[in-house]
């Protein structure tokens, strides 16, 4: 079915058909984004308040209608404010959710979801989301369709803050699974993509025949403006057109995700797209979390999504200006509460001082998130390591492997290193993976496959698990 006619549409009538089609499938996207949009206009003091009702909210449903959280026994003490009961919870880890899955969900959806491989009988509903985390140990959530809705409401949000509202055409420069297994996508999925004004540019591979044809597709359509893209692969798009001395499509903004905005990276998408750089950041687990905006002076956390902790080594709060870990308390996600989760970044707050863009919501000075590193093939092209990150983390992830790392050691040397947690599958789950690298790596590349008692940590004593240990040049 051609479904190109609708991306012609104007962007009013495509936003409008776009929230007709989730009202259809039962999704009630436009009245979270509605409320989302209803934050925006309050003063800090007034988003202070309904965090702490919402906080209210969360922490008395949370311990009344999880076992995880009752098995806790905390109390909430007549004089506590919600913020201050809050600090009496302990630290969310990836493990405790691991371990404690069907107990963080709550009583009404236990009989429903038994483990994360459950799922839900509605079109619409709760949904078991799999992360590939900072370690690469999966871990699963659960989103109910209220969360579900409240997530999308923010990936809108952060289209706004990047100046291409709902409507407005973008190219996206993303993993597609689909495309590199060379599968199509489904027409529901190319549907929707002509209603939000989708262009998809798969970043999973990057040889000079993809970047190429990226570069071609942008210079075909001069009308699109914006891009959303996986940091690592737009700065890979951009060197190679500097590199080869190409025309360089002249863009107005690029939402920057999935990955640390480096100074040189914003240089040179800057230098190479004439664009304004905004950070974006977010997760599977937690959808959008924060992103930069116009006054391009910090990320703005998203209140009316998330309330967002930094603390220090000893869990104490780090006052603005000190680099500390994420604690992030999902403000919306009753079915399965995430309280004070560890999602595995650090950053710092910015002075608690009003911004020039007058966006209520607190602000982050600045992310210093995963540092992975990222893989150059053989002929040169940097790859984004979220193809990594994706495929061992999230889609060949069948629950066989503990944990792992892969390491680049020479030029077309890999060494993927596991941790077995079953034997059962284990061989043609290896298979999977050993075949998606050398999809994307090329067919010169050697993939070691080397099963590990534990996996080696870096110098820093932190565990690594995409690295480079071997530099061009
Ligand atoms: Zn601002």
């Amino acid at each position: 079915m051609n479904v190109e006619w609708l991306a012609r549409l104007p962007a009013p009538a495509r936003a409008a058909i776009y929230f007709g089609l989730q009202r259809g499938i039962g999704s009630r996207i436009f009245a979270r984004w509605r409320d989302f949009q209803t934050w925006t206009r309050l003063s800090p003091a007034q988003v202070e308040e309904r965090v702490d009702t919402q906080l209210d909210h969360l922490l008395a449903k949370a311990t009344t209608q999880s076992t995880y959280y009752r098995d806790l026994k905390l109390v909430r003490r007549a004089d506590e404010t919600a913020r201050q009961f809050l600090q009496r919870f302990p630290i969310l880890t990836r493990e405790t959710v691991r371990e404690r899955f069907t107990d963080l969900v709550i009583d009404r959806l236990r009989p429903e979801i038994t483990s994360p491989a459950s799922v839900s009988k509605k079109r619409y509903d709760w949904l078991v989301v799999k992360t590939g985390g900072t370690t690469g140990v999966p871990t699963a959530v659960v989103h109910d369709a209220y969360f579900r809705d409240g997530g999308r409401a923010t990936r809108l949000f952060s289209q706004t803050m990047c100046g291409f509202p709902l409507g407005t055409r973008y190219f996206r420069l993303w993993g597609s699974e689909k495309d590199l297994l060379q599968q199509k996508e489904s027409t529901e999925k190319r549907v929707l993509q002509s209603l939000l004004g989708e262009i998809p540019m798969n970043a999973f591979r990057a040889k000079t025949a993809e970047l190429s044809a990226h570069l071609a597709t942008m210079r075909r359509h001069p009308e699109v403006k914006h891009l959303m893209a996986y940091v690592d692969a737009s700065v890979s798009l951009a060197s190679f057109a500097e590199e080869n001395s190409l025309p360089r499509p002249r863009l107005e903004t690029i939402m920057a995700c999935a990955g640390t905005v480096l100074p040189e990276w914003r240089k040179i998408l800057q230098q190479t797209f004439s664009a304004q750089v905004f950070d974006k950041y977010g997760s599977r687990e937690c959808a959008d979390l924060a992103c930069e905006c116009s006054a391009h002076d910090g990320l703005h956390v998203y209140s009316p999504h998330a309330f967002l902790e930094i603390v220090d080594e000893t869990g104490r709060a780090c006052p603005s200006g000190v680099t500390g870990r994420f604690l992030v308390t999902l403000l919306n996600n009753f079915s399965f509460p995430m309280i004070r989760y560890e999602i595995g970044d650090v950053g710092i707050w910015a002075e608690p001082r009003p911004c020039a863009c007058g966006l209520p919501f607190p602000r982050l000075q600045s992310l210093q998130g995963r540092q992975d590193e990222m893989l150059i093939t053989s002929d040169g092209t940097r790859l984004s390591s979220g193809f990594i990150r994706h495929f061992v983390g999230v889609s060949m992830n069948r629950q066989l492997i503990r944990e792992w790392q892969f390491e680049q050691t020479g030029k077309d040397a890999f060494v993927f290193r596991y941790l077995p947690m079953g034997r059962a599958g284990l061989d043609e789950n290896l298979r999977q993976i050993r075949q998606s690298f050398q999809l994307a790596l090329g067919q010169m590349a050697a993939i070691q496959l080397q099963e590990v008692a534990e996996i080696p940590l870096s110098p820093s004593g932190k565990a690594k698990w995409i690295l480079n240990n071997w530099k061009r040049g």
